[in-house]
């Protein structure tokens, strides 16, 4: 998908990196990876974009609850997102409800395994935490980079996304501020995981969580 860009704002970007590893740096470096919460932490990204998005930004943005068009990408997810989303569902779900995202997950594996980023495109594989009603079921757990991609216009990305790898894909126009600052927040949550000790690669979304489910 082409990106151009809309409208940004004057923002430190570096600056904001800097002080979310000084504010939780001690927290995701020195915690038990299975006992990890962002919910702070996504808490103060999530804060920092309402601040940065202006009205108007904010009424040119298309997406919404029940769009969910652009979910059939791979979604790179980091190990502390991962464990987050674990312990999200294991807080949501009981034990039957946890099999069954298992098996959806197993069956997810098999089909995306190996698939480049144009290919699963061309799958046309919804994510396997997309709803029946076109929902994220891990909204307020959702990966940084879900939250980073944003369009002025559904209808533009619904036809960019069907178009086969061989076609020439049209604009999109998106939101550079949140891309921007979702994928520093990435990047800062991802140095202070490998200074804990941790992998700071990140995996696709369902290749991150399934193992996770099972330890
Ligand atoms: S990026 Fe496009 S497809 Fe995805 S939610 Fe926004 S408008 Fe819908
Ligand atoms: S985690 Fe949620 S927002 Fe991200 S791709 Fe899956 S359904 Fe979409």
């Amino acid at each position: 998908m082409q990106i151009l860009t809309s409208t940004t704002t004057e923002f430190d970007f570096y600056v904001w990196s800097q002080s979310l590893i000084a504010e939780f740096g001690a927290q995701v470096m020195s915690v038990q990876p299975e006992q990890l919460r962002l919910e702070d932490f996504l808490g103060r990204v999530e804060k920092v974009l309402s601040r940065g998005l202006s009205g108007e930004d904010q009424r040119h943005i298309a997406c919404g609850a029940g769009c969910g068009a652009c979910c059939c990408v791979n979604v790179a997810t980091l190990q502390p997102e991962a464990h987050n989303i674990v312990a999200h569902l294991r807080s949501t779900c009981s034990a039957a409800e946890l099999g069954e995202w298992s098996s959806r997950m197993e069956q997810m594996l098999a089909m995306i395994c190996g698939l480049d980023d144009e290919e699963r495109i061309a799958s046309s594989q919804p994510c396997v935490f997309l709803d029946q009603q076109g929902r994220c079921s891990i909204y307020p757990v959702r990966p940084l980079l879900c939250r980073s991609v944003t369009s002025t216009c559904a209808s533009a990305c619904r036809a960019a996304l069907q178009l086969s790898m061989f076609e020439e894909p049209q604009p999109i126009m998106m939101n550079m501020f949140q891309k921007e600052l979702m994928e520093t927040a990435f990047t800062a949550l991802a140095l202070m995981w490998c200074e804990g000790g941790g992998d700071g690669r990140s995996q696709e979304l369902t290749a991150a969580v399934y193992p996770l489910l099972h330890l």
